[in-house]
């Protein structure tokens, strides 16, 4: 396998890890409320998930 000739440098490693940033969470809508929700995920206002009641809400 292929070496590398020689070890990058501090900087060159700082350089790349630069590039490293957090992503924001993608947010869906609610199909049966409208709520914002993340995606895959039971809506926690309604506690649907695809189309269907998965969990029971208490308020
Ligand atoms: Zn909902």
């Amino acid at each position: 396998m292929a070496a590398p000739r020689r070890k990058h440098s501090r900087a060159r490693q700082g350089k790349r890890r630069a590039q490293w940033k957090m992503s924001t969470v993608q947010l869906g809508s609610c199909g049966h409320c409208g709520a914002a929700i993340r995606s895959h995920t039971v809506c926690m206002n309604c506690g649907y998930y695809k189309g269907r009641q998965v969990l029971v809400v208490e308020r």
